[in-house]
């Protein structure tokens, strides 16, 4: 059994400080397959320290020198991409198909941002527009500094990727902290800086759990900023913790996003978009489109197809050929979505599939498939994130209702919108709170366009450009011509 009980520091592997050790499971076989250090604060302190030494050379370098690296990412990726997509299924329980579009993502993702690194080098100097005769004003754009990066277990790779390869364009040192739950695949990126000479200190990786390192990396006085991916309870404490020292957040959280079917859609197309937007990766996504608006005129043709769909789905070892939908990647979240699923059953919601419908395997953190409709607006089904492949549907009577109850929501981070003429689609999609909008699509998601959300789904936005500027600072150099 592997032990992960060393730190990735000033790019040696060191000995963690924490005593105590997590067990990371494979959710389909139930086998523990590693142990993981909790982590130690003293850790932090080590990894935080060897970011600031390396800071003032990085930074010093032009964006273009630091493109190389980025390179280097995504061609170290590519090379290791058959293992790791199997790491990463192994680990998360996604299928095979799902881990390979995340890994194709992540090496997207740093291409990207090795081409943004050049292009900043020509956006550095450049004169602001004056009114004003004999003054001269250049803009630059600093690195913010040391960053945090603290990521979830659902997508890794992908989540790591949105932070870390900006955050490297831009000219900061990062100490990045993975999921305890899913600990293997990020390591591979210290085992790549060390391949390709990235120099010590400017991607450090510490294992741990909030505890022994996020809530410490989360708070360190010499922390410049903190991004942080996952739940709003925690997002949260990291936004408290980095207010106490007047340090930037940027906040991906939950979500509970609404697909909304009009009345001249076609709903076999649409219930492919239904299906692509929730039961992938087993529902656990931030942005699943886990709340279903449909127009009445065509509920019973659209829950028919999604019931068939459903029942096509294929559950088993997510590294079999063939298999549709993994396990759920810990028993934790599990019982988290069973404990929704006991309040749909007191609450007596009308289930078009549910467990009843299907056997589950014998072995894995299994759930089955799951379909309301008609679900109150009230039940704790319909306002709660539930992080599992749960789908609430409700039935609408205009385009204006389902509008309204789209955006009767705490959180606004995405939307899908499905109707007969993609023009209606997006003056529907103008209409909601969301930061992104699919239209008649599956969920697209593309290292040009910005992720991010609104409400209490977050602060800020990850990949495209704006990505980039949240770890840079705007600098104006201002006076005489
Ligand atoms: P989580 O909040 O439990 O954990 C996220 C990370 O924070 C982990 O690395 C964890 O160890 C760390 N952590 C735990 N306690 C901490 C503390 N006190 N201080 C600092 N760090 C701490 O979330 P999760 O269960 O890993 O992920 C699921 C959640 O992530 C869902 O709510 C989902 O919507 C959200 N998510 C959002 C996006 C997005 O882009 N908006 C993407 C993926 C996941």
């Amino acid at each position: 059994m592997q032990r992960l009980d060393q730190q990735f520091i000033d790019n040696h592997w060191v000995a963690s400080r924490g005593e105590r050790r997590l067990p990371v499971i494979n959710p389909y076989t139930e086998a523990v397959i590693a142990e993981v250090t909790a982590g130690h604060p003293a850790d932090v302190d080590a990894a935080v320290a060897a970011a600031r030494r390396a800071l003032p050379a990085w930074r010093a370098r032009s964006g273009a020198e630091r493109a190389h690296y980025l390179d280097g990412f995504a061609g170290a990726l590519r090379r290791r991409r058959d293992e790791l997509i199997r790491l990463s299924s192994t680990n998360n329980g996604k299928v095979l198909a799902e881990a390979a579009i995340d890994l194709d993502d992540a090496i997207a993702c740093y291409r990207y941002y090795a081409d943004q690194a050049h292009a900043l080098d020509a956006r550095q100097g450049r004169p602001v527009p004056l009114g004003m005769e004999g003054v001269e004003a250049r803009c630059y754009h600093d690195p913010v500094g040391v960053v945090g990066l603290i990521t979830p277990w659902n997508f890794p790779l992908v989540t790591s990727a949105w932070k870390l390869a900006p955050a490297l364009a831009a000219g900061c040192t990062a100490v990045l902290k993975p999921s305890e739950v899913t600990p293997l695949p990020e390591r591979a990126l210290a085992e790549i800086a060390n391949e390709i000479g990235l120099p010590a200190g400017v991607l450090n990786l510490l294992h741990g759990d909030g505890e022994g390192i996020g809530a410490p990396l989360a708070a360190h006085p010499s922390v410049d900023k903190v991004s942080f991916t996952g739940s709003n309870r925690i997002g949260e404490a990291v936004m408290h913790a980095a207010a106490e020292r007047t340090a930037g957040v940027s906040l991906e959280l939950g979500g509970k996003s609404p697909i909304l079917v009009m009345e001249d859609a076609d709903p076999e197309r649409a219930a492919d978009w239904v299906m692509a937007g929730l039961y992938v990766n087993a529902g656990q996504i931030c942005s699943a489109t886990s709340r279903l608006l449909v127009h009445e005129a065509v509920a019973e043709p659209l829950y028919a197809a999604l019931g068939e769909r459903i029942d096509a789905l294929v559950l088993g070892d997510p590294l079999a050929e063939g298999t549709t939908m993994g396990p759920m990647t810990s028993a934790r979240q599990r019982e988290a979505v069973q404990g929704y699923l006991a309040i749909a059953e007191r609450e007596g919601l009308a289930a078009v599939r549910d467990a009843r419908h299907r056997e589950l395997p014998g072995q894995g953190f299994f759930l089955a498939p799951t379909l309301y409709r008609d679900v109150p607006v009230e039940s704790r089904l319909w306002r709660e994130e539930i992080f599992g492949p749960v789908l609430c549907g409700r039935s609408v009577d205009s385009e204006a209702q389902a509008i309204r109850l789209a955006n009767d929501s705490d959180f606004g981070l995405a939307a899908t919108v499905v109707s007969g003429t993609a023009e209606r689609a997006r003056r529907i999609g103008r209409q909601l709170q969301a930061g992104s909008v699919w239209i008649n699509s599956e969920q697209l998601v593309l290292p040009e366009t910005g992720w991010g959300g609104v409400k209490r789904s977050g602060i800020g936005r990850e990949l495209g450009p704006w990505g980039l500027a949240a770890y840079l600072e705007v600098k104006h150099l201002i006076g005489a011509a």
